[in-house]
């Protein structure tokens, strides 16, 4: 069994279909919504978590995509934009799975790493110069 926490992006037409129903009932997939927001042109954005077999994940995501949602496993809700960062550090503590980091001691050069991200959304209000931002927060 695999565990993949992917972003689906459902655009307008999309967003009544019961598609996590669907993932479960017919495709074996156990779902866990993890974040959701449908904004007010009615495009819905969830980050779920999907666990089931390689095969079945596959075949479910095939599906969803094939009603046209997008399906990212690797962009989720959390945006970091390097242009932006400073190197201050001040999200450094609030974040806790060392998705941001210090990359190189000598220049306190930051990183963001994806994979690492769990959408806790702690650095959102801990980045001063804005380098930090979501779907999920406006
Ligand atoms: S959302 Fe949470 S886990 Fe992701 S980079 Fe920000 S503080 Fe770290
Ligand atoms: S708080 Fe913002 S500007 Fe400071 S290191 Fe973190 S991402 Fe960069």
């Amino acid at each position: 069994m695999t565990t993949k926490r992917l972003l689906f992006i459902f655009q307008k037409n999309a967003t009544e279909k019961p598609v996590m129903s669907y993932l479960v009932r017919d495709y074996n997939l156990e779902v866990n919504i993890y974040r959701a927001m449908i904004t007010p042109a009615e495009e819905g954005y969830l980050v779920v978590d999907v666990t089931g077999s390689d095969e079945d994940i596959r075949r479910g995501m095939d599906y969803a995509k094939g009603l046209g949602v997008t399906v990212n496993d690797r962009e989720k809700g959390l945006s970091w934009n390097e242009e932006l960062c400073t190197g201050c550090g001040n999200c450094l503590s609030h974040c806790p799975t060392g998705a941001l980091k210090i990359a190189d001691p000598a220049t306190r050069r930051i990183t963001f790493e994806e994979q690492l991200c769990v959408e806790c959304l702690n650095c959102i209000p801990n980045c001063p110069y804005g380098a930090c931002s979501s779907i999920f927060r406006e």
